[in-house]
């Protein structure tokens, strides 16, 4: 049992972010003792990152980490995302990279709709995939995508993306905004008197959610994560996110542990929960899915939706089929230490207690 203080906020970046312990003990003791564990992004850092996994929410590589990422590294004007090593395909079509290229790098489409990432130019190197929008504030740093294949990949998506009649903007706009990017471009430069950014975007939510990406696989073994966003009702965006995964303790743990980090107050998103639809007491036959629903707790835009979508028994046994990717996902989970999720189910418990009597 992690029992100082500075094991104990170690362990909980640990879970969040998926450093190594190393790493992230380091990280910890260079912090003052009671600063948060993850910084929120600044304004324009949160546009970039929300436009980054809005676009890449959904891969079609079935990496095995939820959205293949193995490890994230937060500053508040910087995010490194480490990916998987990648099992590449014989026939090179699906692989992650082929996914990142096609999900960031924008494009106006066949019908002149701007998709990936506005105002998005990119920087191969050794070190990794700089991301940067163009004279704007903050980067995303990818690493664990060798820069060969990036160039590869990029080459196969331009021959499908011209076929289908697509345009590239870096091409007729290497250096500056393309005219059909320059509407997304936020947060403005000059906003409206009295309007802070933060009150009219609901991009901290995307970013905090990326931010804490290795969190998911508390809840139990990855078995494919994706999420998509709809309107909320205050005029930002629900995002929605499905985890599907095996669970691996008795419930209502698996979820219980997992909203108890991401409400954290020193490793969690500033959210409150609105609800808690929990089928954990149901046979499993007739429920495999239990919802967490939360808002902000600043007034911010947005709201958010977590899905705990179970896989057990006969339900498992398409994940199974692959021997070898399936033993590869399960040692992709990590549960919670009991010291560190007693407390957080304790409280829900006690919440959801006193709302049913
Ligand atoms: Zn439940």
């Amino acid at each position: 049992m992690k029992s100082t203080k500075l094991e104990r906020r170690t362990q909980k970046l640990q879970l969040t972010t998926g450093m190594p312990w190393a790493q992230a003990l380091k990280h910890v003791a260079a912090l003052a003792p009671s600063a948060v564990l993850i910084p929120e992004a600044h304004p324009s850092q949160a546009v970039l990152e929300t436009f980054f996994l809005k676009s890449f929410a959904w891969p079609q590589a079935d990496p095995h980490h939820p959205w293949g990422i193995r490890c994230v590294e937060p500053s508040r004007n910087r995010l490194v995302l480490v990916f998987e090593d990648q099992q590449l395909p014989a026939d090179d079509y699906e692989s992650l990279t082929r996914d990142l290229v096609r999900a960031v790098v924008p494009h106006v489409d066949e019908w002149g709709e701007v998709r990936g990432i506005p105002g998005a130019r990119f920087t191969v190197a050794r070190g990794g995939i700089l991301i940067r929008r163009l004279n704007m504030p903050g980067s995303i740093t990818i690493v664990g995508i060798p820069a060969a294949d990036w160039g590869t990949a990029m080459n196969l998506q331009r021959q499908e993306a011209e076929a289908a009649g697509m345009r590239y903007c870096h091409d007729s706009s290497p250096d500056q905004w393309h005219a059909d990017e320059l509407p997304y471009r936020e947060p403005s430069t000059d906003p409206l008197p009295g309007q802070h950014p933060r009150r009219t975007s609901d991009a901290w939510l995307g970013s905090g959610l990326l931010r804490r990406a290795p969190l998911l696989r508390t809840i139990g073994v990855p078995l494919s994560t994706t999420a998509w966003t709809n309107p909320s009702l205050d005029k930002g965006q629900t995002w929605i996110v499905d985890y599907i995964h095996e669970p691996q303790v008795p419930a209502p743990l698996p979820h219980q542990g997992y909203i108890g980090l991401l409400t954290d107050p020193e490793c969690g998103l500033a959210i409150t929960r609105s609800t808690l639809h929990c089928s954990c007491a149901r046979f499993p036959e007739y429920s495999t899915e239990c919802r967490f629903n939360a808002r902000s707790s600043r007034g911010q835009l947005g709201a958010l939706q977590v899905r705990f979508s179970r896989r057990t028994g006969d339900n498992l046994e398409l994940y199974q089929e692959d021997r070898d990717d399936y033993a590869a996902r399960r040692k992709l989970y990590r549960p919670i230490p009991a010291h560190l999720a007693r407390g957080s189910a304790e409280t829900i418990h006690a919440q959801d207690s006193s709302r049913r009597s």
